[in-house]
Parts: structure tokens; sequence; C-alpha cells
């Protein structure tokens, strides 16, 4: 994995980018609207999305494959992995792949994008509404995630990684009308985006401990069950190349039995892994 810069990508310090927090308003607005235009079709189409985007996207494409590079599978696989993690809105995959770089390089130390150490409310989402220029600056993130920004096609994900959302949302509301629209686009993205953020918030502050790693991360089956499995997140700093991040039978994580399967079927390859019982490197290494 290539070193980042040991400089913040987002601070404190910095001016509200309203773009986002605008955004993130409308967003809101649209998933209480949804409230008003209840329909089981939609919420069916919600839930599968979600599936999409948090599952096959974030927790497969964006944080286990490309961020950590715990598994490999083929190009074209990689891709639509990827393509379904943008329908998450939580921006391109070069953006994501530096922050979290950057994330676990400080976690819990001045750096983390997103400590709890600077509050809840910013580990939270605080961190995402500032920062003008540097969420849409592709050459400033490239730098954390060099290995994405060569790749033609993840820096044309990266710069259009709205438009599937956009696509999906016009043709569901072609289709549907306003419940199509509200339940899988509005109301199932502000879900995917509180679930993921409650891995830097909820998974920083509260939960248990089963390594003795040196940030504050835990693990938390609340946190895991809304996420697919990425709340078991101590797990996961302690040994972040692990492509299984629940290392217990009690420990759901339905993004590993995705990634299992596809190994299972061959597709998935160099499949790296640890169980409960594995050292923390650090440790292992000075033994
Ligand atoms: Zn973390
Ligand atoms: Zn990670």
């Amino acid at each position: 994995m290539p070193t980042p810069q040991p400089i913040p990508i987002v601070s404190t310090s910095e001016k509200p980018n309203w773009g986002i927090i605008i955004f993130l308003i409308v967003f809101h607005a649209g998933a209480i609207a949804a409230l008003f235009f209840f329909s089981w079709k939609a919420i069916a189409v919600a839930f599968v999305l979600n599936w999409m985007a948090l599952c096959f996207g974030i927790g497969m494409s964006y944080h286990r494959l490309l961020t950590h590079r715990s598994y490999k599978v083929p190009k074209p696989i990689e891709y639509f992995l990827a393509v379904c993690a943008t329908l998450a809105l939580e921006g391109g995959p070069i953006f994501w792949v530096a922050t979290h770089r950057v994330h676990h390089q400080f976690a819990d130390k001045p750096g983390d994008p997103h400590s709890p150490h600077e509050g809840g409310w910013w580990a939270h989402v605080g961190w995402i509404m500032v920062g003008e220029s540097k969420h849409s600056n592709t050459a400033m993130m490239a730098k954390f995630a060099p290995d994405l920004a060569r790749d033609p096609i993840y820096r044309f994900i990266n710069k259009w990684h709205y438009m599937p959302t956009v696509i999906i949302g016009l043709a569901l509301f072609a289709g549907g009308g306003w419940p199509m629209l509200l339940w899988p686009i509005f109301f199932r993205i502000c879900v995917g985006l509180h679930s993921t953020w409650l891995v830097n918030s909820a998974t920083h502050m509260w939960g248990s401990r089963r390594f003795d790693t040196r940030d504050d991360s835990t693990n938390s089956w609340w946190v895991a069950l809304l996420t697919f499995g990425e709340g078991w997140h101590n797990n996961h700093h302690a040994h972040p190349v692990s492509a299984r991040h629940g290392l217990a039978w009690y420990e759901l994580d339905i993004t590993w039995l995705h990634i299992l399967l596809l190994k299972k079927l061959g597709i998935a390859k160099n499949v790296k892994t640890v169980t409960a019982n594995t050292r923390l490197p650090e440790r292992a290494a000075a033994a």
C-alpha cells in the first residue's frame, strides 16, 4: 500500500462546503417525504439498491478490495462492484479510498479525517461538510490512491460517480412516480449514508474491543447489521488486510459471505483472512 503523506485532508478549521450541505438537506427532506408515499414495491426496490450499494459496493469494492486489496477478482467484476459503490453517493473511488487510507494511517490521531476526538458529530458527518476544493480535487486525492489514479476506468468512474444514481433515479421516476424516486433514491441513500458514517462515529466510540489496537476502534453488532459487516471495526483496524471482518461465528459479516461465495466459485483469488486468535501484526513482529 502506498504511504499517504502526513497531512490532514480535511480539518475542522475549513470553510463550510455549501454544495454538500444543501445536497444533504435536500436528501433528508426527500427521505421524510417518502413516508407520505408509502409503497411496498418501492421499499423492496430500495432494499435491493441498498444491498447493491453498501454490500457489493462500499464493503466489497471501495473498502475491502480497493482500499485494502484483501482479495482479487477479474477487472470487469472489479469495475461492476465499483459502479455499485457509486450508488451509495459517498463519492468516487479515488476520493473514498484516499480518505480511508489516511484514516487508517492516522486513526484517532492528528491527521485522521474523521475521528470522534474532534466530536461525535464531526466524525459522523461534520467532516464531509467542510473543505470546498478537496472533495472534488482528483489530482490532490490521487496522491493517496495512485494505484487507482493510474487506471483510466477508475478515473472515469470517479469523475462521473453520481451518474449511475441519476440514471437509475430518472428511470425509476419515469416508471413508478414519486414513491419510486423517494424510497429507492432519497430514503435509501440517507439510510446508507448514516449506516456508513456510523462506522466512523459509533465504532470509534461505543462497543467492545477484541484487539488492543492503537486507535479507539470497536466492534458493534448493530453497526455490523446496518453495514453488511463493516461494524466489526476493531477486528478490521487490527487486521486491515483481512477480507473477513466478523471473526467469530456470532459476528455476522454478510460482505464476507459474498466474498467467500466468489472464492468458492473460483472468481475471487488471493483472499486474505485472519482468525480471532491472530496476533496484531506489530506485536507478532516484536515477538
Ligand atoms: Zn476506523
Ligand atoms: Zn479500512
